[in-house]
């Protein structure tokens, strides 16, 4: 995954999300990023940091100088013959517990905007604002 297209495709969800709250101005954006996901982190914060200091009217005021937060979710994987979990990034497709190749991703790809902190400290749950909110036509 690039990360520069995904910081914008994030930008480009908050700002909507803030404009329909009449937030004025987003403090910090607080994503879920799997370990396995292909994201990597300390580069995602770099791109974001350029992304919302871009000068003049490149960066929408209401992002501008918005704080990053990445919450890591750690990879597992599930075994279907001993049906036990493991740890993805140690041992990749092989079960651990019985040498299995028959497994599956359990977690740890997700990339999920959890939530947006605005100016006036009230937290706005990400996923709760689109459902309570008069229906977007891009959601429905
Ligand atoms: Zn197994």
């Amino acid at each position: 995954m690039h990360e520069l297209s995904v910081v914008f495709s994030v930008i480009k969800d908050v700002t909507e999300v803030a404009r329909e709250n009449n937030a004025p101005h987003i403090n910090s954006v607080t994503i879920q990023l799997g370990k396995v996901s292909g994201v990597i982190p300390s580069y995602l914060k770099d791109c974001w940091k350029w992304a919302v200091s871009r000068k003049g009217d490149k960066t929408d005021d209401i992002i501008r100088g918005a704080e990053l937060i990445v919450e890591p979710i750690e990879a597992i994987t599930f075994c279907e013959d001993c049906k036990q979990t493991y740890d993805t990034i140690k041992y990749a497709k092989v079960c651990p517990h019985c040498g299995s190749e028959n497994t599956f991703l359990y977690q740890g790809n997700e990339f999920m905007i959890k939530e947006i902190q605005v100016d006036d400290e009230m937290p706005a749950e990400f996923a709760n604002q689109i459902d309570e909110d008069t229906p977007s036509p891009v959601m429905e």
